[in-house]
């Protein structure tokens, strides 16, 4: 018997978006400048939502002379317990206005609101609340006994988690004393203006926070920018390289949050069903948009068949649709430009003679859709086994023993994360220091908290983001833990 579902879809009507937004400078929104505006779209549907200010030279140089001017008249010289206050306030508001911004994000997104309400939004309140804690006990951190702010941060950020990243990056750049200028993902500035109006709310000092919006242009003329003192970048290893390329030779800090290719390793002991949900969370959530998504499994030969016969099973139980409604798993993707990425990489896997499967789902008329997919028959010399394809799609491999499974899972230029499925915690353990991945986990995956460091190696970058690890991001001391 098979069960079908009402839509459940969640009201829109909780959000106003205006039709035009400027730029988030010295505490106040600038004016809309008819020339520098460009459309932020609905991926599920295609409407335009807003048009925002593609940010210009001088944009950038009033918001980091605004950021300059708070550090050192307002910001740096505050003690960290009245810091702390504000990231509290902050927090408390996002809270307060978590269901606005949960929908807010799956609009400009595309993702399912199941994951902005229970995912997304959590876990930006949980990273102030976490770091308004550590404010005041910065000398506590075992940086030093005066640790001290670095300056200016210029933040960029992506689009696959908006305001979880935007998070990431202001909660500690502010609770160890820094002011930000944050250049949002140019498909999705919507959240980054809400946060705006919440620095408003939370009568943040002005130049604080200042939120730009734009395209990789403004980007790059941000990280070029000599009046910053840091640049915090997530995004792909290619723009990664430009940025390390010009910072080169300056003074600036610099952590990178770069691309990977997660392997999700599963022996035969494994409790098959509970792997399954693994593997399907691993790659299969926020539509395959994760950097350190688990997207190659490797799978023990002898268990092989029967985990990818059982995984197609429960994909195919997976609804694809309106990300509003509360029952979807499967939301749009992103951006055309995406797509077109997910599809010409899927394409080389067909090319490469892989096996392509997809669930029989029914993709809507208008928006933005790619149906999950899985490829068996997958060598570690297919494109699709070594590029970060960033979609709904995973590569299954084998192995036969716990060496060939490390030796696989190591085969990459990436080095972001891992999972291991076993019984046996011997086997975790050794398994986990033989794996070259910042985050390992254990009988789950992509699980996140604002206590445990975040980070790569090799491709995927350097510098952690979270934990007490993150706090050395942002302080001028050398005694990094
Ligand atoms: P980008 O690296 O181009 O974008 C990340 C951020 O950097 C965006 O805010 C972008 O602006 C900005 N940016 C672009 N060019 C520059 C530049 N020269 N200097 C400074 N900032 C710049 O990623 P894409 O969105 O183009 O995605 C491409 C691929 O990157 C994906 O397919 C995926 O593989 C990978 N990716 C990985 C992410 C991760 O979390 N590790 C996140 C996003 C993408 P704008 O949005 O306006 O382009």
């Amino acid at each position: 018997m098979v069960f079908e579902y009402a839509p459940a879809p969640e009201s829109r009507s909780i959000v106003t978006i205006a039709p035009e937004y400027g730029l988030f400078i010295d505490g106040e929104f600038t004016a809309p400048v008819e020339d520098h505006l460009f459309t932020t779209s609905n991926p599920a549907t295609e409407d335009v939502l807003s048009r925002v200010t593609e940010a210009q030279g001088d944009d950038v140089d009033r918001a980091v002379a605004a950021a300059r001017r708070a550090f050192e008249q307002t910001w740096g010289p505050m003690p960290g317990a009245e810091r702390a206050k504000y990231l509290y306030r902050i927090a408390r508001l996002i809270q307060e206005r978590s269901r606005e911004l949960a929908v807010l994000e799956t609009l400009d997104n595309g993702k399912p609101i199941k994951e902005t309400r229970d995912v997304d939004i959590p876990l930006v309140a949980a990273h102030f609340f976490y770091h308004a804690g550590w404010a005041d006990k910065l000398e506590h951190a075992g940086y030093g006994p005066h640790p001290q702010p670095l300056g200016v941060a210029g933040q960029i950020i992506p689009w696959n988690f908006p305001l979880l990243m935007l998070a990431w990056k202001v909660a500690p750049a502010l609770a160890c004393g820094n002011t930000v200028v944050l250049k949002a993902a140019e498909t999705t500035p919507l959240t980054a203006l809400a946060f705006a109006e919440i620095c408003q709310q939370a009568d943040l000092p002005p130049g604080v926070v200042n939120i730009l919006t734009g395209a990789g242009e403004t980007g790059r003329l941000l990280v070029e920018h000599p009046g910053t003192d840091k640049i915090a970048f997530t995004g792909s290893t290619e723009v990664g390289r430009s940025i390390m390329r010009a910072l080169a030779g300056t003074e600036k800090r610099l952590t990178l949050e770069l691309g990977g290719k997660g392997a999700n390793i599963v022996f035969d002991d494994a409790p098959i069903d509970e792997t399954v949900e693994g593997i399907v969370n691993g790659i299969f959530f926020n539509q395959g948009h994760v950097c350190c998504a688990g997207s190659r499994l490797l799978l023990q030969e002898s268990i092989a068949d029967e985990v990818v016969e059982r995984l197609k099973v429960r994909l195919a139980t997976l609804r694809l649709g309106d990300p509003l409604d509360k029952n979807t798993d499967i939301g749009a993707i992103n951006s055309a430009e995406q797509l077109a990425r997910i599809d010409e990489l899927a394409k080389s896997g067909d090319d490469e003679n892989a096996d392509r499967w997809s669930s029989p789902c029914a993709l809507p008329d208008r928006g933005w859709w790619f149906p999950p997919t899985v490829f068996t028959g997958v060598t570690q010399a297919h494109r699709i086994a070594r590029e970060e394809i960033f979609g709904p799609v995973l590569s299954v491999l084998t192995f036969r023993t716990p060496d060939e499974a490390v030796q696989k899972a190591n085969n990459t230029p990436y080095g972001l994360s891992a999972g291991i499925w076993t019984e046996k915690g011997s086997r975790i353990l050794w398994m986990a220091q033989q794996l070259r991945a910042g985050v390992v986990w254990a009988n789950t995956f992509n699980r996140f908290d604002p206590t445990s460091p975040f980070g790569g190696y090799k491709e995927s970058g350097f510098g952690r983001e979270g934990g007490i690890q993150g706090l050395g991001a942002y302080l001028a001391t050398e005694e990094a833990r």
